[in-house]
């Protein structure tokens, strides 16, 4: 973040855009400035990550890039809430950036039309403060968790389907469990929301609690949902918090060596 560094004082026009969070006494000044020098990388522009990235980008949250290899479908507008109708068929990145200047235009915004792996995944996780997974697939669950890791980078992770979502933050420190150790066999996981629905504000709900999350984190401020799960049964109105143990045995995160 980098704060010391980089925290230009706030001017007359931001100290009233951000007045009521300001207010705040975990944020104030000092932490608005730190939000304007953070970097968030944010994966999957659906119906998770759009109301996540239009709430970082309103909160100043300085640099957010994103990374979608879709494009708007006419079936995303029920929940992906950054989309106009006149956008179907554009790349997601690309109308996401445009909302989000009309949001917010101090946040400045990358776009990645493209599903990163392997080695660029790694440097453009390396690039980021905070990273926020809202994809719909293991497969690049998987790949962003051991990324992080690699990196030491902070990943905040959503999941929504039906009426049901899911919260997990693993700051990756040392004896923090990563998103792999939940999962330690892979067996059958795969079920999206192509196949079984889901409702537009459930996804928004998640999105919202990813977003708040990634402030505490990037602010280092209140109690994380590090090594928790958030699950959120919103048919019952049910929320309930389990605990994420590191597994000694994680392929992902159990090898010593790795720094953080
Ligand atoms: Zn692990």
């Amino acid at each position: 973040m980098d704060q010391e560094a980089n925290s230009p004082e706030l001017n007359d026009r931001e100290l009233l855009r951000y007045s009521r969070q300001i207010l705040l006494p975990q944020i104030d000044i000092a932490g608005q400035q730190r939000l304007l020098a953070s970097h968030v990388l944010l994966f999957g522009v659906g119906g998770i990550g759009s109301p996540a990235a239009m709430y970082l980008a309103s909160s100043g949250v300085g640099k957010l890039t994103l990374v979608d290899p879709d494009s708007v479908d006419a079936s995303n507008l029920q929940r992906q809430i950054i989309f106009r109708s006149d956008d179907v068929g554009e790349e997601k990145v690309t109308a996401a950036n445009r909302t989000l200047a009309s949001l917010n235009a101090q946040t400045s915004v990358h776009t990645i039309h493209a599903a990163l792996s392997g080695e660029r995944l790694r440097q453009e996780i390396a690039k980021a403060d905070l990273v926020l997974d809202a994809t719909d697939n293991f497969a690049a669950r998987f790949a962003i968790n051991e990324a992080c890791v690699e990196t030491g980078t902070p990943l905040v992770v959503g999941a929504a389907i039906r009426f049901e979502g899911q919260v997990m933050v693993f700051p990756m420190h040392r004896q923090s469990a990563c998103y792999r150790c939940l999962y330690p066999d892979l067996g059958d996981l795969e079920e999206s929301c192509t196949q079984t629905g889901i409702l537009g504000s459930v996804a928004g709900l998640i999105g919202c609690l990813q977003a708040t999350e990634a402030i505490k984190l990037l602010l280092d401020t209140g109690q994380s949902l590090a090594n928790r799960m958030l699950l959120v049964d919103a048919l019952n109105m049910e929320w309930r918090c389990v605990t994420i143990n590191k597994d000694s045995q994680c392929p992902t995160c159990a090898n010593p060596d790795r720094t953080g």
